[in-house]
């Protein structure tokens, strides 16, 4: 694996590769590493001729400051993963690589609905700045093949967004949640529940699959007030539990039985916020 930490450097290494015709994979993580990462990294190796991860903590989409501070890293250990996984190429660069100018200049993108529910309703500015970062990479990487996890269902809708914005021809995969035998959803942030709060973290799994069980056509109001009442039992803050359109992301207060949807929580384990979805409709 050859590991890159300036631009320039990478987009030559890669137009070289581009030249040889080979296809490019891009697998975007911000670090502490997982099964759930490396599956993607899997999944491009089988369809690209040439892999590459990056690792970069974007400061731009972090609207708690304390959340940016306290994130996870283990560099070491991701290396290792990685070279352990045949990944060809890490590129983990410094901050100011990827904002020159800092960090305050930032592109606006209009990204409509998608910023005004759920994540974007929450977080406020996280998409802008979700976007702002993948533009860099991607004019960095121009990769074939871009793969991205369904854990962050509504990210994966934002990048589609971004990808028609920027009118480009990078195909998004978009790759199924990778969980812990208890059904936790794997993620870099459940490094930071104490024991206590790792237990009671399998409540968000748990209550998803309860709406999965449940959800008949009708209204669903009742079915999430469930739903959020066994997070509470859990001691969980909620941010959300919904239901919406697996298509286009609208809420659905009436399900008429047909149209796909999926249940999405966003939860806090004290100061860890957890997030989860699942396809409610799909029953196969
Ligand atoms: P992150 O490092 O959290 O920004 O995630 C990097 C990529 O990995 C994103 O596309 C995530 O959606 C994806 N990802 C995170 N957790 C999982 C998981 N449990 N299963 C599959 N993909 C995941």
């Amino acid at each position: 694996m050859i590991l890159f930490k300036k631009n320039v450097d990478l987009i030559n290494y890669l137009q070289q590769a581009r030249d040889k015709g080979l296809t490019i994979g891009f697998v975007p993580t911000m670090g502490a590493l997982h099964e759930g990462h490396l599956s993607l990294l899997e999944a491009s190796r089988k369809e690209n001729l040439l892999t590459v991860t990056s690792i970069f903590v974007n400061p731009t989409q972090f609207n708690d400051p304390r959340d940016y501070e306290k994130y996870p890293s283990t560099i070491e250990k991701d290396i290792e993963l990685l070279e352990g996984t045949g990944n060809d190429v890490l590129f983990f660069p410094p901050v100011t690589e990827i904002y020159p100018n800092g960090i305050a200049e930032q592109r606006h993108y209009d990204i409509g609905y998608l910023e005004t529910i759920l994540e974007g309703k929450f977080r406020p500015g996280h998409f802008q700045g979700v976007c702002n970062v993948m533009e860099r990479l991607l004019d960095i990487v121009r990769p074939d093949n871009l793969y991205m996890g369904r854990k962050d269902y509504q990210q994966c809708m934002v990048i589609k967004r971004l990808l028609q914005i920027m009118q480009s021809d990078i195909i998004l995969h978009r790759c199924s949640t990778l969980r812990e035998p208890d059904g936790l959803a794997m993620s870099s942030r459940n490094l930071r529940l104490n024991p206590t709060e790792r237990k009671q973290a399998t409540v968000i799994s748990q209550a998803l699959q309860f709406m999965r069980t449940h959800v008949v056509p009708g209204e669903t109001n009742v079915l999430k007030k469930q739903a959020a009442a066994m997070l509470e039992q859990h001691d969980f803050r909620i941010d959300y539990v919904e239901i919406a359109n697996a298509d286009t992301l609208a809420l659905v207060d009436a399900w008429d039985g047909k149209q796909p949807i999926i249940g999405l929580i966003a939860a806090f384990q004290h100061e860890i916020r957890l997030i989860d979805n699942i396809n409610l409709s799909d029953k196969d």
